[in-house]
C-alpha cells in the first residue's frame, strides 16, 4: 500500500470565509481530518461526507489529546495509506505545535505540506479597526506567547527590547499573564499611557474589543470578565480603532438569529446578515423533496408548446422544473415561445441560472402581483403551467381560470418536515439566547411550532419573530403569537434592511 500524505492546514482565526482556497482543496480530498479546539467545526462542511473526522483540542475545559499522541495518530493515518488533513487554528506555525507535528512526521518519513491560515492576531487587528504597522507610528512588530512552557519563566522575554525596541507587539496566550506583562513593559520603559486592545474571538460575531492604556488594561480586563481565547495587542497603532473599526459597529453585531429556511436556500440570507455583523444558527424546519408523482409535469413537459406562459413562484420550483425538462431530455429550444413569468426578482435570477430572462416580473412579488399584471392585459383562452408546490395557495389558479384561462398546475416540489431536529433546537434553546427566529415561509414556522409544541409560548419572551411577508405573519399570529417585523416587500433583502432598521432604530 502506497503511504499517504499530511497537510498541516491552517483553519485561520474563526470566520469561516478567512480559510485559504488551498486549505479548502486539501479538506475536501482529505480522508480523515484531525481538527483542533479553535478550528471552527463549519469548516469539516467542506471535507467529504465520508471523511472521518476526530476532534483532538480541549473537551470543556480538559485537556487536549497529548502532542505525542497527536503525532503518532497523523502518522498512523498516513501510513495507512490515507490523506490527512490537519487543521489547526490560525496559521499552523505561529504558536501552533505545527513545527513539531511536521518534525515527527519528516522523522517518519511520511510526505507532509504545510498551508499556511490568517493567525489570530492578524485577524485581530484587522477586525478591531487596528493597522499593525503604520508608518507614521511604528515599522517594527512582534508576535509573542505569554504562556511560556513552565520551565522557562517569562522573564526570559527581552524586555528591555520588547519594551523600547519594537513598535506593535502582539502576545497570544496572555490572558493569565497580563499583569505582569504590563508591568514588566512599563517597568522597562514602556510609557503607562501606550493603548492596549485586547481582542476575545476576533473575527467571531462573539468578538468582544477593550482597549485601555497599559497601566489600567488588567484591571479593566478582569472587571470585564474577559476570558481566553484572546490577543493582546499593545502600541500606539491601537489608537487608530476608533476611526478605522468597521465590523463590532455593524448594524447586527452582536445580535444572533436562527434561520430556519431549508438548507439550499439559508446560505444567501446567512450571507446577508453575516454581512450585517450577525451570528446565524441555521436548523432548517423544512426539507425540500420530490413529489409523489411526476407524471403531471411530464405530460406538460411533452406539449410546452400549447402554452402561453410558465409562471414560476419559487426557486425551489424553479429547479424543480429545469431539472426535470433536463432529465426528460429537453433543451431551452423547447421552450421557445413560450412566455416565462417569475413572481420577483429572486425568482428570477433562478431562472437566469438556466439561461433564460423572464418576460414579466409584476411589481407586487406575490402571487397576487402575477395575476394582477396577467388580468391587466387578458388571459382568456390562455393556457398557463404553473408548476408548484403541493401546499401553494390557489388563488393564481383559481383566478386565472375564472378570468377564462386554462391553468395546469403540477406539484413539483413538496416540503417536509424534517425528522430528528427537535433535539437539536430544543438543546440549542437551553444553550443559547436568541435575537429572534426568522421564518421565511408559512411551513418554515408550521413546522417548527409543531417541533416545539408547548415551549413556544416560553420562547416568545425571549425571543423575537420576524417575518418574510403577510402570509407567514398571517400563520404566525393564527397560531396566538406576536409578529416583530415584517418587511415592506417579502424578500430577504428587503427583510434585513427592516432587521437593520429595527435594532438601529428602536
Ligand atoms: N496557531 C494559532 C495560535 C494558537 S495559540 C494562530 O496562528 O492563530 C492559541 C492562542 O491563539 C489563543 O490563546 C489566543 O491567544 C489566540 N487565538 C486563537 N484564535 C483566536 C481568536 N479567534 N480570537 C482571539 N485570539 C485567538
Amino acid at each position: 500500500m502506497s503511504i499517504g500524505k499530511v497537510s498541516l492546514i491552517g483553519a485561520g482565526p474563526g470566520e469561516p470565509g478567512l480559510l485559504t482556497l488551498k486549505g479548502r482543496d486539501c479538506l475536501a480530498q482529505a480522508d480523515v481530518i484531525v481538527y483542533d479546539y479553535l478550528a471552527n467545526p463549519v469548516l469539516l462542511g467542506h471535507g467529504r461526507s465520508d471523511a472521518e473526522q476526530i476532534y483532538v483540542g480541549k473537551n470543556r475545559g480538559c485537556h487536549s489529546l497529548p502532542q505525542d499522541d497527536i503525532n503518532q495518530l497523523l502518522a498512523a493515518k498516513a501510513r495507512a495509506g490515507l490523506r490527512v488533513a490537519r487543521l489547526k487554528g490560525g496559521d499552523p506555525y505561529v504558536f501552533g505545535r505545527g513545527g513539531e507535528e511536521a518534525a515527527f512526521l519528516h522523522e517518519q518519513g511520511i510526505p507532509f505540506e504545510v498551508v499556511p491560515g490568517v493567525t489570530a492576531g492578524f485577524a485581530a487587528a484587522a477586525y478591531a479597526g487596528i493597522p499593525l504597522t503604520h508608518r507614521d507610528v511604528t515599522t517594527s512588530l512582534a508576535l509573542l506567547t505569554g504562556h511560556e512552557r513552565p520551565e522557562r519563566k517569562l522573564s526570559s522575554l527581552d524586555w528591555q527590547t520588547l519594551a523600547t525596541g519594537i513598535g506593535t507587539l502582539i502576545f497570544y496566550m496572555g490572558m493569565t499573564n497580563l499583569e505582569t506583562i504590563c508591568a514588566q513593559l512599563m517597568a522597562h520603559g514602556r510609557p503607562a499611557t501606550t493603548p492596549v486592545a485586547v481582542i476575545q474571538w476576533a473575527t467571531l460575531p462573539r468578538q468582544k474589543t477593550l482597549t485601555a492604556p497599559l497601566a489600567e488594561i488588567a484591571a479593566r480586563v478582569v472587571a470585564a470578565g474577559i476570558e481566553p481565547p484572546a490577543v493582546i495587542i499593545i502600541g500606539e497603532v491601537v489608537g487608530y480603532r476608533e476611526e478605522l473599526r468597521w465590523y463590532d459597529n455593524l448594524p447586527l453585531f452582536g445580535k444572533r438569529f436562527l434561520i430556519t429556511r431549508p438548507r439550499e436556500q439559508a446560505q444567501y440570507f446567512v450571507d446577508l446578515l453575516q454581512g450585517q455583523g450577525a451570528e446565524t444558527i441555521c436548523i432548517p424546519t423544512i426539507e425540500i423533496a420530490p413529489p409523489e408523482s411526476w407524471q403531471d409535469l411530464d405530460q406538460a413537459l411533452e406539449e410546452l408548446n400549447r402554452y402561453q406562459g410558465v409562471i414560476l413562484t419559487s426557486a425551489n420550483g424553479v429547479s424543480a422544473f429545469f431539472e426535470r425538462m433536463r432529465t426528460k431530455n429537453l433543451d431551452l429550444r423547447a421552450l421557445a415561445g413560450v412566455e416565462i413569468i417569475a413572481v420577483g426578482p429572486k425568482t428570477a435570477q433562478s431562472i437566469a441560472a438556466y439561461g433564460l430572462k423572464p418576460d414579466l416580473i409584476p411589481a407586487d412579488y406575490r402571487a397576487e402581483g402575477v395575476l394582477t399584471a396577467l388580468l391587466a392585459r387578458g388571459v382568456e383562452g390562455q393556457r398557463f403551467l404553473y408548476p408548484r408546490t403541493e401546499i401553494a395557495r390557489d388563488v393564481l389558479r383559481v383566478s386565472l381560470t375564472a378570468a377564462g384561462a386554462q391553468v395546469d398546475a403540477p406539484v413539483v416540489y413538496r416540503t417536509i418536515a424534517p425528522q430528528n431536529k427537535t433535539d437539536m433546537i430544543r438543546h440549542l434553546l437551553a444553550e443559547k439566547e436568541l435575537d429572534a427566529i426568522c421564518f421565511s415561509s408559512s411551513s418554515t414556522f408550521e413546522n417548527f411550532s409543531a417541533m416545539l409544541g408547548a415551549e413556544l409560548k416560553h420562547l416568545q419572551g425571549r425571543a423575537a419573530f420576524f417575518s418574510i411577508g403577510p402570509l407567514t405573519s398571517k400563520t404566525i399570529r393564527q397560531h396566538g403569537f406576536k409578529v416583530a417585523l415584517e418587511p415592506q416587500s417579502s424578500t430577504l433583502d428587503d427583510l434585513v434592511a427592516a432587521m437593520v432598521d429595527y435594532y438601529t432604530t428602536s
